[in-house]
């Protein structure tokens, strides 16, 4: 060790600095465009305001259990053999930042259809996880495979984002503030393995769009594959969200996406089934008519 360090001088020196950061009230600078973490200020208490930022979160599941019984050397591969491809898609949908932290890593996302390519990318993680990464794990220990795979969570708001730590070393890092990486953390946590679970505003957008909220061609007739589901310990804002449980279609993935993360949510497949839910609803208000009539003319009413 180069210097032996005074416990005393420094707490001496951040009570002065705690003191000096609470004064203040930090200026807050909003940005448009694109997230870029060389913009971000260090040491003056200036923070940089992205609006809608989009926050996808991926977490391997049971990777404590991992460990039991192995190698270190095996739990390491999976590691690394699970998190590289959820960074790859991350910046495969155009994440502007991305960081990883041990089994997790999360993007963040802005601009043009950032809350479309966001999900895409999510559900890309999830699709990995189960069609690539498990079955090969399944493989190298067909007696004994590790039980994992992505739990996903995703969610947005304005976020502020300023570097900490020590400048001119590599011991500072962005740190961001608000809702969107802190909710899209907890949506992961409450899921299961090859599982993603969003906040109500990205639930919205998904509800909106066809090719995201119906099952593809491929199925017999079109089923939605979102489900309701409260998120416990948000705001009341962000509480009603969705859980997907199934993954990208082997046929239709590619094609969807493009179409998801281009803007379309029109699906022409679908034509004649939004006419008979149409249908289907007007029918629903005649039956109730009807026996309403009845009843009435039985005397039930009035
Ligand atoms: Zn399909």
């Amino acid at each position: 060790m180069a210097s032996r360090p005074k416990v005393s001088e420094m707490m001496l020196a951040f009570d002065e600095h705690v003191a000096e950061q609470l004064k203040a009230t930090p200026e807050v600078l909003t940005t448009e465009g694109e997230i870029d973490v060389a913009d971000l200020f260090i040491n003056v208490p200036k923070w940089r305001k992205y609006a809608k930022v989009s926050c996808v979160f991926a977490d391997l599941a049971g990777s404590t259990n991992l460990r039991k019984g192995r190698w270190e050397a095996s739990t390491a591969s999976i590691y690394e053999s699970a998190v590289r491809p959820a960074v790859v898609i991350l910046d495969e949908f155009g994440a502007d930042f991305i960081d990883i932290q041990g089994d997790a890593a999360f993007g963040l996302f802005v601009g043009d259809y950032s809350r479309s390519r966001a999900i895409c990318a999510g559900i890309t993680i999830k699709t990995f996880g189960e069609q690539v990464l498990v079955p090969a794990l399944h493989k190298k220990w067909p007696n004994d495979p590790p039980e994992t795979g992505f739990k996903i969570g995703c969610a947005i708001s304005d976020l502020l984002g300023k570097k900490i730590g020590i400048s001119g070393t590599a011991h500072n890092a962005p740190v961001w503030a608000g809702r969107a990486v802190n909710y899209a953390a907890k949506c992961s946590q409450q899921a299961q393995a090859h599982e993603m679970i969003v906040t109500k505003p990205i639930a919205e957008a998904i509800q909106d769009n066809e090719y995201l909220f119906y099952s593809c061609e491929c199925a017999d007739s079109p089923v939605e594959l979102w489900k309701d589901r409260t998120i416990e310990k948000v705001a009341e804002t962000d509480k009603a969200g969705m859980i997907l449980s199934s993954s990208w279609c082997k046929r239709c993935g590619d094609s969807y996406s493009e179409k998801i993360c281009s803007g379309s949510w029109k699906r022409p497949d679908l034509d004649e089934f939004r006419m008979s839910e149409v249908k289907d609803k007007y029918q629903k208000v005649l039956n109730f008519r009807d026996s309403n009539a009845k009843q009435i003319r039985r005397g039930i009413y009035g």
